[in-house]
């Protein structure tokens, strides 16, 4: 532990709000920023009136009304080598994320007469290596040594006291922590977070005092304000939208600023009135709670996907699931408790503020950091989200064919971790070797993200085959150290990896699965070939690493004989190939 005694705080930086946090005699206490308020909207921007950048909710009205002056969701961008622009100057998601972090540190201090310098920072379960590094590099660039880069549910389970260590009653608002008693129980929950612009779903489980993430899922372009959207549409339904948007954004953004309002006003009444502004003709909309849900169906609808994915990822069912816990701002809406308790089966936890629950965890966190009597221990560990793994060429059919990926430390694992795999060179009197890293659950390396190189050179001459090994660690800060040697060989040559690189997310996301898709195009062009593909690679992503060999050999069989004259063995391979997918899972398990 470091020798400097500043109090550590805890920040979720969110993808619309941030709030920060400190865990103080037994109390989580949320600093509040200038306006006096606890939530900060994750928005900058530039002032033309006092010529100089401002953060917040004076940065979210002037994104409203002048969006070239401002940036928003920077969060996205995070660990991706690009710029957002705020009037004429560009700044990567790295000194947006800074800036946040500035502005949140100086309500602590303001608040605590002293120097603010160390902090545990939130991040989405599914951040990969680059994107919690570059979270890590925002903070220190904001002056914080930053002490745990914590996952977003786990910070949650911990607010809602899951595993004992926060005691009841523990903000300052006076909110109980915790729905349940602590026990010594084995126990599986999922954290159900939809956002302002994110949804996130993550099946723990709690064994022996140890908290681990199980299986995570999302959908990074689905959150709050969507609703708010809907509600826009629906207040404007005879009128011609993009004609407004075009010829009256002014107008338009008043009407959104409102519809948050009216959509806040929902999750506690039944109905709401929405005023048009002047420019399209002050009519008085009302909104009824029904009206807004139906509005909003395909919304909800949304969300069942990934509460899917995410229990298969943990290999669970809906009736295996324990607690819900609910996080993010948008979960106050009824018709989400609704539809969360129809998926489920069961009502939702009762806990903490669902806006503020991340950040008063990551507080409790700091705390036992800390070492804060007050704080029971707790082990906190965690599980990779993406395998990391290398480049390998493998022989099918007689041929060896390069791009494929062999996982080292599979997905789901629980870290820190350490692992080796040995591999074998390829050529006689091979004297190099360029290990591509690797990032991902796709079977071919060009639908995963490249990481980098560890390039090994120098090697004695030997016979193809021999044994090379591989070891990966990986941290609970996300840092990846790659080592690989040869059998009798003393050199190790290491790398580690935590640099901001390009990461699939986003489009690039939804472009590699069009590749994918695209890629399997080719054979013959038979549709039910190509779905058969897709949907075992697509299959495979979502396998636990034991399940993943066995639907590899029925992929590669199929695949080989796509290219044969022999059309019944590509017939019963096919046939084979997706018998096995049906027995895999590929059925629904509802
Ligand atoms: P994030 O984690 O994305 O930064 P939050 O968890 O703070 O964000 O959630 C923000 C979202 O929650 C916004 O879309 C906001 O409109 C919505 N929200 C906050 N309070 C309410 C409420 N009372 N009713 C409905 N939506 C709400
Ligand atoms: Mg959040």
């Amino acid at each position: 532990m470091s020798t400097d005694r500043s109090p550590i705080v805890g920040i979720d930086l969110g993808t619309t709000y941030c709030a920060i946090a400190h865990y103080d005699g037994g109390k989580v206490r949320f600093f509040t920023n200038p306006l006096g308020q606890e939530l900060t909207p994750s928005v900058i921007a530039w002032d033309r009136r006092s010529q100089g950048m401002v953060v917040g909710r004076q940065a979210r009205d002037i994104l409203a009304t002048r969006p070239e002056d401002a940036a928003a969701l920077f969060k996205r961008e995070m660990g991706r080598d690009t710029t957002l622009t705020i009037g004429d100057r560009s700044f990567t998601p790295v000194e947006l994320s800074a800036w946040m972090l500035d502005a949140l540190r100086a309500d602590a201090e303001r608040a605590l007469k002293c120097a603010v310098t160390r902090c545990v920072v939130t991040v989405p379960a599914y951040f990969n290596e680059a994107q919690r590094f570059a979270t890590k590099r925002a903070a220190e660039t904001a002056g914080f040594t930053v002490e745990r880069v914590l996952n977003e549910p786990t910070a949650a389970a911990i607010a809602y006291g899951l595993h004992g260590a926060a005691p009841a009653g523990d903000t300052a608002s006076g909110d109980t922590a915790s729905g349940t008693a602590p026990t010594d129980d084995e126990k599986r929950f999922l954290v159900f977070d939809l956002g302002g612009g994110t949804f996130d779903v993550c099946v723990m489980e709690l064994f022996e005092g140890m908290l681990e993430v199980r299986g995570v899922a999302g959908e990074s372009r689905l959150g709050g304000e969507d609703f708010t959207e809907a509600l826009v549409k629906f207040a404007l339904e005879d009128r011609d939208f993009d004609q407004i948007a075009r010829e009256q954004p002014d107008d338009l953004a008043l009407v959104r600023k409102r519809a948050e309002v009216v959509k806040r006003t929902l999750s506690r009444w039944p109905r709401a009135e929405l005023l048009l502004p002047e420019g399209l003709g002050s009519d008085v909309v009302p909104v009824s709670r029904e009206a807004f849900e139906r509005a909003t169906a395909s919304l909800r609808e949304r969300m069942v996907g990934p509460c899917r994915a995410a229990l298969r990822s943990a290999g669970l069912k809906p009736d295996d699931i324990d607690e819900i816990l609910l996080v993010g701002g948008a979960t106050r809406m009824p018709g989400v408790r609704a539809f969360v308790q129809d998926v489920f089966g069961k009502a939702p936890l009762e806990g903490p503020d669902p806006d503020r629950v991340v950040a008063h965890g990551a507080a409790i966190q700091a705390a036992l950091c800390d070492d804060d009597a007050g704080v029971r221990d707790l082990v906190v560990t965690d599980v990779a989200s993406h395998s990391l793994g290398v480049e390998v060429t493998r022989e099918i059919a007689g041929k060896r064919h390069v791009g494929f990926f062999s996982p080292i430390i599979h997905r789901n694992t629980v870290i820190p971790t350490s692992k080796v795999e040995v591999y074998q060179t390829v050529h006689d009197g091979q004297r190099a070797i360029d290990l591509e890293v690797y990032e991902g659950e796709a079977r071919r390396v060009q639908d995963n993200h490249r990481l980098g190189v560890v390039e090994i050179t120098d090697l004695p001459r030997r016979a193809a085959g021999s044994d090379f090994s591989v070891r990966f660690t990986y941290d609970l800060n996300g840092i990846l150290e790659v080592e690989a040697r040869l059998s009798g060989v003393d050199r190790v040559f290491r790398q580690i990896f935590h640099r901001e690189g390009k990461i699939l997310q986003g489009d690039e996301l939804i472009r590699a699965q069009d590749r994918i898709r695209g890629l399997k195009a080719d054979p013959k062009g038979r549709p039910r070939y190509r779905d058969a593909l897709t949907r075992a690679d697509l299959l495979w992503r979502e396998l636990p690493a034991a399940q993943r060999p066995i639907l590899d050999l029925a992929i590669d069989a199929f695949e080989s004989s796509l290219g044969d004259s022999d059309t019944a063995q590509m017939e019963s391979r096919y046939e084979a190939l997706n018998q096995l997918c049906d027995q895999l899972g590929g059925k629904d398990r509802w």
